[in-house]
């Protein structure tokens, strides 16, 4: 007898927020080049202005409102928001693409986004990181020491709001050495793939060939 159980090579959705300006890009990128055939990055479309070294179609698609609107319109996202006056969202095609190819997708996305994700797709796991104190996050957020006090504080006190009602979220990530932060995330989202909801299709196979077998066997 040769055969094989064979686990669908399906990707996972997997939401991180957190503190905007405390390094969720670096972990992001960390992952990709990583294991770069395990993640794919999705690129939202914003209304927000590119912020200095930003390039379109690169941290983000940059839009007017008029076209957001058409692509709300045309059912072309998964989930957007509004976030400080700005829409933002997360064009549906591509993410769909990297996981029927097997990628997992991150998003990068805050809170009312989120929710609206795991309402489509309750088996995405919501990840929420911190710097490991708040001075660390100030220190992070005032752009290592360069930015005035009041820039800082201002920061904060949007910190405080980013972090409401985060205790929805399925797991906090502290963020304190890179190395061990994406490990963590790394080894979560593997666990989460191997969830049995996720697997019901192939356990179906894994008992026809159990039953094959034995009539085999006979
Ligand atoms: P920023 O303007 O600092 O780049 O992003 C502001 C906030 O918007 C961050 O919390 C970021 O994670 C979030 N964000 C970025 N892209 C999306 C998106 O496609 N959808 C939602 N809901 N939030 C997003």
């Amino acid at each position: 007898y040769e055969g094989e159980f064979v686990m669908e090579k399906k990707g996972l959705l997997i939401i991180l927020s957190g503190f905007s300006g405390a390094g969720k890009g670096t972990v992001v990128r960390e992952l990709m080049s990583r294991w770069p055939e395990e993640y794919a990055l999705s690129i939202s479309a914003t209304t927000r202005k590119p912020r200095g070294q930003e390039h379109d179609g690169v941290e983000y698609f940059f839009k007017t409102r008029e076209e957001f609107e058409r692509m709300i319109e045309e059912d072309s996202f998964l989930e957007y928001a509004e976030y400080v006056g700005n829409y933002y969202g997360t064009p549906a095609r591509p993410v769909e693409e990297h996981l029927a190819a097997g990628r997992n997708v991150i998003l990068e996305i805050e809170i009312q986004g989120a929710l609206k994700v795991k309402e489509k797709y309750p088996e995405t796991p919501m990840m929420f990181t911190t710097p490991p104190t708040a001075s660390e996050l100030a220190y992070r957020l005032g752009g290592r020491g360069t930015e005035k006090p009041e820039v800082i504080e201002a920061r904060m006190r949007r910190a405080i709001e980013e972090a409401e009602g985060c205790e929805i979220y399925d797991y906090l990530i502290i963020n304190d050495d890179l190395e061990s932060c994406v490990e963590e995330i790394h080894n979560i989202v593997r666990a989460e793939r191997s969830r049995m909801k996720l697997h019901l299709s192939e356990l179906e196979e894994i008992r026809k060939e159990l039953r094959r077998f034995t009539r085999k066997g006979e």
